[in-house]
């Protein structure tokens, strides 16, 4: 999952992106408002924290030009505590959920991480696959009730191909998604990490789509054996 984080207070931007990257987040981030709308208007990103005062173009108007260029990343606006109206004016700009300053850090990542599983249609914080099970809150990862160690790297293949199961996905997207703007995308290359993930679920989960990309879904086998 990446994520995108407009906040122009620099030691608050600095506290949220350690926070979501240490959750297992790729994250961009910006400090103005007129970077944070050309980022999240180019970037593919699975949610975004955007803060409503901010240098530049403001928060709202910010938001209101992605939904009108068509932008449907779920969006977290940020709010000061004595300016209630700008929630009101921020979710009718089209945002999915607020946070008013000061909060905890926690409580802004289980809102993004309820947005990010709500857009893929999950509404539980377990995500299943059969007998693999990804729990997005504590980012743990069980096979047949054991847990699997994964990297972060692997963490967050597996997290969105669970998000998007039944899905076919090609390596571009999975590319955009798994990676922040900085990183060094080459030498990591995705069949690598589905390889390494393949062997640590000891299982088909994983289908190649010859041409198309990967799709994650309940091996073969474990379908019929279930009975259904
Ligand atoms: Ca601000």
């Amino acid at each position: 999952m990446r994520i995108l984080i407009v906040e122009d207070d620099k030691d608050l931007n600095r506290q949220l992106v350690e926070a979501f990257t240490n959750a297992g987040y790729a994250v961009d981030t910006a400090e103005d408002g007129d970077e944070g709308h050309f980022l999240g208007d180019t970037e593919p990103y699975d949610a975004v924290v955007l803060d409503i005062g901010l240098p530049g173009m403001d928060g709202i108007t910010v938001l209101e030009n992605w939904r009108r260029e068509g932008r449907a990343m779920p969006v977290l606006i940020l709010t000061a505590r004595d300016r209630w109206n700008d929630k009101v004016s921020g979710i009718d700009a089209g945002a999915d959920d607020y946070v008013t300053k000061p909060f905890h850090i926690e409580e802004v990542l289980a809102r993004v991480r309820a947005l990010i599983r709500r857009a893929a249609g999950h509404a539980a914080s377990q995500i299943t696959c059969g007998d693999l099970m990804v729990d997005t809150r504590t980012s743990r990862v069980t096979l047949r009730g054991n847990p699997v160690k994964l990297t972060s790297h692997e963490f967050r293949l597996l997290s969105y191909l669970m998000h998007h199961q039944e899905k076919v996905i090609s390596r571009t997207e999975l590319t955009e998604h798994l990676y922040d703007q900085d990183f060094d995308r080459d030498s990591n290359t995705i069949e690598v990490f589905i390889g390494r993930l393949r062997k640590k679920l000891k299982g088909d989960y994983i289908e190649t789509v010859r041409g198309l990309g990967y799709r994650l879904a309940v091996p073969a086998a474990e379908n019929a054996g279930t009975g259904g």
